[in-house]
């Protein structure tokens, strides 16, 4: 069995179906490139064969792209030289796609040469689009689910076979740099529009438009293989070439802080490779990309958000259980939580109750995916078929009997254990025994709220974070009794509104926020000391995280900030280590300076609340220092502060599963995607160094830098959390 199969019919026209063993989707593998190779060769050596199409034999796509585990392959192969493997395997991948694109041609006049064309009847993401793009004509299916486009930078890496060279070309380095530099994805019409595909059909007319095409003598030289052949919208000294040069690269140092290899690699490779001939820039593409992989940051990306992103939605860690997809949801609280807990599960096709205390608050929750849809409307991307259907599915309510027939609930009313309790006994009256009833809440125990609960094993925390729609994470918390399928319930519903889950233990602020708060609370300890807000909110930006700490606290609310500080202290007494950073926050709550919410905080807002810049009146209460810390001082206390809780979290069984604490982190709060999460980032500096920095920052600050006694294990061990703690993942 191959992955490439051909047929050749009457009138001379090769069919190549790629059709990966064992797989919904192609993807390319090591072997899968010489079965290719081979069919290649026979459609030039035999004069029967006029010419080829090429197209896969999954209903609905082409191909989703590389299988990346190819990545680490190509490494082991090489031995002690992982990047001349690396190296070698790209050079050999452009070897063959050239021969696809050089069809036998004459080298020296561009004459003879037989067409290939990709025929696509969906989906084509990296390898998937670089394939058609070495091809002469590339025809899509009218498809409009399909997706095409070079994703690559979404994980960290960028097109290294080819796609960044010929679509810099195709299209020129301005028209190509959304869909490089952003990974922007397409539908077929708008790949055409782009483009990126030189033809789109409809989807039964598919093969039959590419066997003509093949059959009508087509011009099949590239224009980048014609004599006097001039890059679209002009090379680097080129003065319209020069603008978008200077542009892109300001662009891509600022938006990605200059933490991200990728993106500056892929400049590189279409700048230096505009200046000379097509092999050659090929060759550099092959340099800049074997330069990308070898970088620790692009392996943990991979690690973190592909392949292990993938496993935990495909249910890593899922429980033996029943199918446990959820028919009709409860939704309890129609406030903020809920209106969007409610919007995602109709968007996924589930009935939902929504319960408010009166009609106007469930109505006013509903109200949420009305709009939600109707911005959908005015960007067409939903109809009001749609629409109806979606709201159809939502019944806002105050009555607990239409719960009936729920198999899932969740309750998002006020965080307050009492008003919690009272609502989970209401519910139960109401539903059946086996309905699972999870919580939302973000700070309470979820084994202290299931003592409210007739069936404490079929109570379990779903904690979905704000905003519900545009959040990829959900953090899933088994309390002391939770069972089996209350978890597989969890999971499956994550599965079915598409988003990614982690499952922790019950302790205090569960996983996310436990990392989060410590973040948060550096960053305005480190106003207290006199340290320059800016340098604190650069240092972070610049290490990669999303928003500085004090933006943070604007976004969440300083008066959140106040009540999390209060409960914390109440519940933890004398050993409460944050008075300097309450002193800080509860003033700014004295300045009735909240954050966005009152156009006030940390920043200062404009009416229209677009925040301007660091409001000047903190430093008259709290002085900025004259002698100021090193940036790196910054980011590592910035780092390690949610570093170590990770690690702690690991250590007390909070966390399970490092895949977990990585993904979870990256999708959760942002923590530092290039890195891959906080232990891919402990790996990429190696425990021996983290240790050591943890005894200095200890020492300098303070004994929340205690270096956990799991990481000093390891450091002496000279250990690595994937090494150590990877195969028990695997094997989870
Ligand atoms: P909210 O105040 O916006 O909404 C709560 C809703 O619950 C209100 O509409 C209220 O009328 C309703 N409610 C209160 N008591 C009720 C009762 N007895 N019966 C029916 N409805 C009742 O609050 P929110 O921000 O949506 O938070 C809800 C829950 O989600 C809390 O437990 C909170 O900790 C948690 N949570 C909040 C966030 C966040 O960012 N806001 C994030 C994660 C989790």
């Amino acid at each position: 069995m191959t992955d490439f199969t051909m047929t050749t019919d009457a009138d001379g026209v090769a069919t190549i179906v790629w059709d990966t063993v064992g797989k919904s989707m192609n993807v390319m593998t090591l072997v899968a490139w010489d079965d290719l190779e081979a069919l290649v060769d026979q459609v030039l050596a035999d004069d029967a064969i006029k010419g080829a199409i090429i197209t896969s034999g999954k209903p609905g796509s082409f191909a989703g792209g590389m299988d990346l585990n190819v990545i680490a392959q190509m490494k082991d192969m090489a031995g002690d030289n992982p990047a001349k493997g690396l190296f070698d395997g790209i050079m050999n991948a452009h070897r063959i796609m050239r021969k696809i694109e050089r069809a036998g041609m004459d080298p020296k006049t561009n004459k003879g040469g037989k067409p290939f064309v990709a025929a696509l009847p969906g989906t084509a993401l990296g390898i998937g689009l670089e394939i058609p793009l070495s091809c002469h004509r590339i025809i899509a299916a009218d498809n409009p689910k399909a997706k095409i486009g070079l994703p690559e930078i979404m994980v960290g890496i960028f097109p290294g076979a080819g796609g960044t060279t010929r679509l810099s070309r195709k299209l020129g380095a301005m028209a190509a740099s959304p869909l490089l530099l952003e990974g922007k994805l397409n539908d077929p019409v708008k790949a055409k529009a782009a483009g990126v595909v030189d033809e789109v059909v409809p989807a039964d007319e598919l093969l039959s438009a590419a066997k003509a095409w093949v059959l009508s003598e087509p011009n099949i030289v590239k224009p980048w293989d014609e004599k006097g052949y001039k890059m679209p919208g002009g090379t680097p000294y080129h003065p319209a070439g020069f603008m978008t040069f200077v542009g892109a690269s300001a662009m891509v140092n600022g938006k990605t802080q200059g933490v991200y290899p990728a993106a500056k690699a892929l400049l590189s490779a279409v700048y230096e490779g505009a200046m000379v001939p097509f092999d050659t820039a090929l060759k550099i593409e092959a340099r800049w990309f074997t330069n990308v992989l070898m970088n620790p940051s692009s392996s943990a990306m991979i690690r973190s958000l592909f392949i292990n992103k993938e496993a935990l939605e495909k249910g890593a860690n899922r429980p033996e259980a029943p199918d446990q997809k959820v028919k009709k949801v409860g939704v309890i609280g129609a406030g903020m939580m809920g209106a969007g807990i409610a919007l995602v599960s109709a968007l996924a096709g589930i009935e939902v109750v929504l319960i408010d205390s009166t009609q106007e608050a469930a109505d006013k929750g509903k109200s949420y995916t009305t709009a939600h849809l109707d911005k959908g409307i005015a960007r067409k991307k939903v109809t009001e078929d749609k629409k109806e259907a979606v709201l159809g599915l939502i019944n806002a309510t105050t009555d607990y009997d239409a719960l009936k027939g729920c198999d899932l609930i969740v309750e998002a009313v006020f965080e307050d254990v009492g008003v919690k309790a009272e609502v989970t006994a209401k519910v139960q009256a109401a539903t059946g025994p086996d309905c699972i009833f999870a919580t939302n809440t973000s700070t309470l125990p979820i084994t202290e709220l299931a003592k409210a609960s007739a069936d404490p094993e079929k109570f379990i925390g779903i904690h979905f974070f704000s905003p519900v729609d545009k959040m990829l994470l959900v953090e899933i918390i088994k309390g002391k009794e939770t069972g089996d399928v209350a978890v597989a319930k969890a999971l499956d519903y994550v599965r079915q509104i598409k988003k990614t889950p982690i499952v922790v233990n019950d302790e205090r602020f569960f996983y996310a926020n436990r990392c989060i708060i410590p973040y948060i609370n550096e960053g305005i300890r480190m106003v207290k000391e006199g340290v320059e807000p800016a340098l604190i909110e650069n240092a972070a930006k610049l290490v990669g995280m999303p928003l500085g700490p004090l933006q943070l606290v604007d976004e969440t609310s300083v008066d959140l900030g106040v009540k999390i500080a209060k409960a914390t202290k109440a519940a933890v007494g004398d050993a409460y280590p944050d008075g300097e950073v309450d002193e800080v926050l509860f003033w700014m709550f004295d300045q009735k300076r909240l954050g966005r919410k009152s156009n006030a905080g940390f920043y200062t807002y404009d009416d229209k609340g677009k925040r301007l810049g660091l409001w000047d009146g903190l430093g008259a209460q709290y002085p900025v220092a004259d002698e100021q810390p090193d940036l790196i001082t910054v980011q590592h206390r910035l780092l390690f502060a949610q570093v170590l809780e990770a690690v702690r979290a690991l250590e007390e069984g909070v966390l399970e599963d490092i895949r977990e604490g990585d993904v979870g982190a990256i999708l959760g709060w942002g923590f530092a995607p290039w890195s891959g999460g906080p232990f891919s980032w402990l790996d990429i500096i190696g425990t021996p160094y983290a240790a050591e920095r943890c005894d200095q920052l200890t020492e300098e600050f303070g004994a929340r830098f205690t270096t956990p006694a799991l990481l000093r294990e390891m450091a002496d061990k000279g250990q690595e959390f994937y090494k150590r703690f990877g195969a028990a993942a695997q094997a989870a």
